[in-house]
């Protein structure tokens, strides 16, 4: 299977560059950054210190994605919106990891996904899709005199907060609770905010370091509190689902999937 990585010289973009090569059932045949990047030209491999393949960075998207079954973009809402409507017209199935995504990056999204099929998902970790299955789980089963409250935790040079992954979290939370998560979630306090409200969903961040990524979602109920934890120590978890999901998306039909899906643990 041939994948193109989008944003190949980001951060994660070499962690999936690397995840591709070291999967023998798939060609990493193409790796795009924006025009006028650095990195431009430079050999795909030999960016992250592997031998060289002979595959340049390029800017030119149209063609990487007429190369590809499929790719992977770990970029920017921007740059996911543009990616998402040129794999439509390609023909080619989308993984798309990047965060911040406001209402009108996921539209746009997923009226690509109406064309190819592409999985999105603000964590493509296996222990971050299990704790969404988790939390949608604990939060269904305790009454809200257990208050939700999220934390995470990441490096400095993260641009978004809180994290996609926390907001997901509160997501599942929310349809575990029955709620619409646009009227529960409450984000960081500060101030005279009076007592807390019950039902809320509370979301917090924190920035610093290197941290690739930690998430606590407590459940804190009177006289006991639950804490479901995940801690992530090394990105190629992720690189590692976004090269599952590119996987899986071989012969499926056009939709918006996400790593549970993926991953076989949805209900359907
Ligand atoms: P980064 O800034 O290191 O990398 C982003 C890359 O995208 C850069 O190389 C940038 O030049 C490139 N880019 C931006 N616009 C582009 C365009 N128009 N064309 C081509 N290239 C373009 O950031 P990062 O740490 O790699 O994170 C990228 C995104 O992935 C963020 O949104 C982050 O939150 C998200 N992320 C998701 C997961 C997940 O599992 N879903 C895990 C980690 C990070």
């Amino acid at each position: 299977m041939r994948i193109a990585v989008l944003g190949c010289a980001g951060r994660m973009g070499r962690v999936n560059v690397g995840c591709i090569l070291d999967d023998a059932e798939l060609e990493l045949v193409a790796g795009v950054q924006r025009p006028g990047h650095e990195a431009l030209g430079r050999d795909l491999a030999s960016l992250i210190g592997r031998p060289a393949i002979g595959v340049p960075v390029t800017d030119d998207v149209n063609a990487a994605l007429a190369a590809a079954d499929a790719a992977i973009d770990f970029t920017t809402p921007e740059a996911s919106v543009a990616f998402a409507r040129a794999a439509a017209d390609a023909g080619t199935a989308l993984v798309v990891g990047t965060t911040g995504l406001e209402a009108e990056h996921e539209a746009a999204i997923a009226e690509a996904a109406r064309r190819v099929p592409v999985v999105a998902a603000p964590n493509m970790s296996r222990g971050v899709t299990l704790l969404n299955a988790l939390v949608e789980l604990v939060a269904g089963t305790l009454d809200d005199s257990f208050d939700v409250e999220i934390v995470e935790l990441h490096h400095k040079r993260k641009v978004d907060a809180p994290s996609g992954t926390a907001l997901g979290l509160a997501a599942a939370a929310a349809k575990g609770r029955g709620v619409r998560l646009a009227d529960a979630i409450e984000r960081a306090r500060d101030g005279l905010t009076g007592a807390r409200t019950a039902g809320r969903i509370g979301v917090a961040a924190l920035r610093g370091g290197d941290a690739v990524g930690e998430h606590t979602v407590y459940f804190a109920g009177p006289g006991e509190r639950l804490e479901l934890v995940h801690r992530a120590s090394d990105r190629s978890i992720f690189g590692r689902g976004a090269v599952a999901a590119a996987r899986w998306t071989r012969g499926r039909a056009p939709g918006l999937y996400s790593m549970v899906d993926v991953l076989g643990l949805g209900d359907g």
